[in-house]
């Protein structure tokens, strides 16, 4: 358990955090101007079906659309935001997966793939807990340039991630850029 952490808050702080309040206030934006276009009222229990209908196929939407519709539906079994709660809950598994089927539109000026960069990474920090200490570290530290429109090249991902698994957990969990991962890894012992 997380304790108090709310879903889509980033613990380790920094630009990571910035980056992903930034994420959240965008994929509210896009559920507010997607519901806008039904009419529909917000906390209204249309605004509940209008989620549940973009769950049946999440193929067709934008996937900041995909992640407000389960933003706004709560799973019957273990009660957490949909597709957010513990590994092993059937529910928020399959719902979990849906929301990787929703369609990634390069914004303009970006290399091909910074959006399904950014949305796996965007997942993973918004659901951390579903994740491995390495696993997240990776994404969360990647968020803030492919905020701005960045990409790794698969060399620099590969270095990433040599360092960061020179890292213990507690460290993994409190750095808060790349090269204060390189840093670290540099002076860890073992
Ligand atoms: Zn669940």
């Amino acid at each position: 358990m997380l304790g108090v952490v709310k879903h889509g808050q980033l613990p380790r702080g920094g630009k990571p955090a910035v980056a992903l309040d930034e994420i959240e206030a965008g994929i509210e934006a896009a559920w507010q101007a997607f519901q806008a276009g039904f009419d529909v009222v917000a906390g209204s229990s249309d605004e509940t079906s209008l989620a549940e209908a973009v769950l049946l196929d999440p193929s067709e939407f934008e996937w900041r659309v995909v992640d407000g519709a389960l933003n706004r539906l709560t799973c019957q079994d273990c009660h957490s935001t949909l597709g957010a709660g513990p590994v092993g809950c059937h529910r928020c598994d399959q719902a979990n997966g849906y929301r990787f089927a929703a369609k990634e539109i390069d914004r303009p000026h970006v290399p091909p793939g910074n959006e399904h960069a950014l949305r796996v990474a965007s997942a993973v920090a918004r659901t951390r807990h579903r994740y491995s200490p390495q696993a997240r570290c990776g994404y969360e530290l990647a968020l803030p340039s492919l905020l701005d429109g960045d990409l790794p090249t698969t060399a620099e991902a590969q270095a990433s991630k040599a360092a960061i698994n020179k890292l213990t957990d507690a460290e993994l969990d409190s750095v808060t850029s790349l090269s204060d991962v390189v840093a670290r890894s540099t002076t860890a012992t073992g």
